[in-house]
């Protein structure tokens, strides 16, 4: 499924990048509209984050980052690769609303170029694995069927035996990954919710039903996946909601082909709230009591994230017969030992245990020739 788009505008500097002309190409009936830089065309007003809209940008900053985390929690020491920013999914608890300041779909057509640079990086350091996301800014795969960045991931990724690269989407936009023969250093992750929660706050994304048939597809053709309940959001009945989640992973997935499960509940900062309240009047994310946390978002009181990720984690294990590499987001060491009987203790002891996760699937795979 391509989403609407209804006219591109390229940023100076842009036209020189072959993916600028292979993006005009495969979208050739779409209008193209020059302009200097982001303030250099009205956002249309009836469309506030401008979601129909492409940016071509020549990206200025580092396309290689830490994930920001906080210092405050225990965070997991992932790198995320900036291919663009903003989704044409619509999620009411979505962060980058917070971002009204730089609206439309972006794309940063200088990525070619840049990824040489970050191979240079990588490769300075052999004996460190690098777990690499793109889904943090963006959904990794929404565009893909414009951008076509699998195609240059795939070969970045297959010369660099000390990294792995995560897609973290809601879509089922999986037809060009099934088609690459480089699978191995590729991890397919979907992110999940109850049934409730992606049919009331996750506009636009697929039902999760759908989510979890792209995920076996992704599986039955040799990919690791992996998923991630974040946010995590109370409503009634959340039980039995989340439980359908989990009935609808034994339904299709194989758990031994999943290489970590993460679950974070909802938190935001508080500029998100006006936005929530403005754009998505008819949302529930609100409808509870928030504490402040430790990092200045608001967040669930303990006692409510303890059980959710208590309850949710154990509901994972049974149905898995294994540990199928729960992590928590952005938590304390104490909610850690009250959520799953053990912690990390530290971020460093949380990204070591995922580079183990990564460790175990790379000889797995090897010792079965795939
Ligand atoms: S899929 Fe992710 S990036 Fe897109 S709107 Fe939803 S939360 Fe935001």
């Amino acid at each position: 499924m391509r989403y609407k788009i209804n006219k591109i505008l390229q940023e100076d500097g842009a036209e020189s990048f072959p993916l600028t002309s292979d993006i005009k190409n495969r979208l050739n009936d779409i209008p193209v509209f020059t302009c200097r830089n982001q303030d250099d065309f009205p956002v249309d007003e009836t469309d506030d984050m401008d979601k129909q809209t492409l940016r071509l940008i020549p990206f200025r900053g580092e396309f290689l980052k830490p994930c920001p985390g906080t210092n405050n929690y225990i965070c997991c020491g992932y790198m995320i690769l900036n291919i663009g920013t903003n989704c044409p999914l619509n999620c009411s608890y979505c962060i980058l609303q917070a971002y009204f300041n730089k609206p439309s779909l972006r794309i940063f057509v200088n990525l070619e170029d840049e990824l040489s640079k970050v191979a240079t990086s990588i490769d300075k350091s052999p004996g460190k694995i690098f777990r690499i996301g793109t889904g943090e800014f963006t959904d990794s795969l929404a565009l893909d069927d414009i951008h076509k960045f699998s195609d240059l991931i795939t070969d970045f990724i297959s010369t660099r035996k000390n990294t792995v690269i995560e897609y973290k989407t809601k879509t089922t936009e999986i037809k060009r990954l099934l088609n690459y023969k480089t699978r191995e250093r590729v991890i397919v992750s979907w992110s999940l919710n109850s049934p409730y929660i992606a049919t009331h706050e996750e506009h636009g994304a697929p039902s999760i039903e759908k989510r979890l048939i792209a995920a076996k597809a992704c599986q039955d053709e040799g990919y690791i996946t992996g998923f991630h309940f974040d946010p995590l959001i109370t409503h009634d009945d959340w039980k039995e909601h989340y439980s359908e989640t989990i009935d609808l992973m034994a339904k299709y997935l194989r758990p031994e082909k999943i290489i970590w499960i993460s679950m974070g509940c909802m938190r935001f900062l508080p500029s998100l709230k006006k936005i929530i309240l403005n754009r998505h009047p008819e949302s529930i994310i609100l409808n509870n009591e928030f504490v402040h946390g430790l990092d200045g978002k608001s967040r669930y009181f303990k006692p409510l994230r303890i059980e959710m990720y208590s309850f949710l984690g154990k509901l994972l294990k049974d149905w898995a017969g294994f540990d199928p590499g729960l992590y928590l987001c952005m938590e304390s060491d104490e909610i850690w030992h009250k959520s799953l009987g053990w912690s990390p203790g530290n971020s460093e002891g949380l990204s070591n245990y995922l580079d183990n996760r990564v460790r175990l699937f790379w000889d797995t795979t090897l010792e079965k020739g795939e």
